[in-house]
């Protein structure tokens, strides 16, 4: 699939203005089973969906039932693509028993509001896009880009043109891509939690993880990581440097592992959000499907499609509504 955004998204690495992402389709039983895949696009992390990897595994012996042992043979298949296949494999399952997949893992309907995102852009752009897409959406929620190359001068004028411009009920939370220095960002986390910001997310590049502990030392509002985080694992690695921690499927690599996550954090005594990359409503509502178990719902990608090329997943005030459609309950249109 080739997806257009409506606005191209910038983030402190760089702008796109579209994806081309991976459908993937699971069979048996006469039923099909969709997931999605969008591309990563960091760190080494692969840039395309990754149906070529796919192509090199023999899953023919393996029915989509078989959850635990499809991760294991596709082990070696990129995260997006692997999360597309396992997605796949678990709306294939809702279809077989006919219940959407939230209640087939045994979860509630209900979640947070999402996040909309507003990504970096000059000042005059932020205080047009940040009310209108709150307007648009009727979430409370402003997730705001900064990690501006342009330095934190920039960021502060971004920040208060948002906080300006949105209503008072707007919350702002930020995420900086990695885009600070640590002094960068000891010195923007107390800025940014003297105005009432939310939260922070990924103040740090990678390698440079150590730095959280400092950071750590002047914050009073939670920080969450999100580009060291793809796997339970790495929670444990983390628990100590961060308040929380951003998990999206992409990353994990499907919902099983998405789900150890969520646990193992929670365990941590950590908060949990979970994230989108540039999924349309397929991928978007296999994330949903978990939503209830996160503090934080991020996942608005498929609103700044031109067009979102599936139906199924409603939203009420910013809030997911996800259909009672066995299976995740989208469709390509
Ligand atoms: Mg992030």
């Amino acid at each position: 699939l080739t997806l257009k955004r409506k606005r191209p998204l910038t983030i402190s690495r760089g702008t796109s203005g579209e994806s081309e992402n991976l459908l993937v389709t699971v069979s048996a039983d006469g039923i099909d089973g969709t997931g999605e895949s969008a591309p990563i696009g960091y760190a080494g992390q692969e840039t395309k969906a990754g149906a070529n990897e796919l192509a090199l595994v023999d899953f023919r012996s393996l029915s989509p039932w078989q959850i635990a042992e499809i991760e294991q043979a596709a082990n070696e298949v990129s995260s997006s693509a692997k999360s597309a296949l396992i997605c796949a494999c678990y709306d294939w399952l809702g279809k077989r028993v006919q219940l959407p997949v939230y209640k087939l893992l045994g979860l509630s309907r209900g979640q947070q509001q999402t996040s909309i995102t507003v990504g970096i852009n000059p000042p005059e752009v932020v205080s047009e896009l940040a009310p209108q897409l709150i307007r648009e959406t009727g979430t409370p929620f402003l997730k705001l880009k900064l990690g501006n190359p342009a330095g934190v001068d920039a960021d502060k004028e971004s920040f208060s043109a948002a906080r300006e411009a949105c209503p008072a009920a707007t919350r702002i939370r930020v995420d900086a891509n990695g885009g600070w220095t640590v002094s960068d960002a000891v010195h923007m986390v107390a800025w940014l939690q003297e105005r009432g910001c939310d939260y922070l997310e990924q103040p740090l590049p990678i390698g440079s993880e150590e730095g959280l502990a400092e950071i750590r030392k002047v914050r009073t509002i939670p920080v969450f990581i999100d580009e060291y985080i793809s796997s339970a694992k790495d929670v444990v690695k983390f628990a100590g440097l961060c308040d929380g921690v951003n998990v999206k499927l992409m990353k994990s690599g499907g919902l099983a592992e998405a789900l150890r996550i969520v646990h193992v954090a929670r365990a941590h005594g950590l908060q949990t959000m979970i994230g989108c990359f540039g999924e349309s409503s397929i991928g978007i509502s296999a994330a949903a499907a978990m939503g209830s178990l996160f503090d934080h719902v991020d996942l608005d990608s498929h609103l700044n499609l031109d067009p979102d090329p599936a139906v199924g997943l409603a939203m009420e005030n910013g809030r997911h509504m996800l259909s009672e459609e066995p299976g995740f309950g989208t469709h390509l249109v």
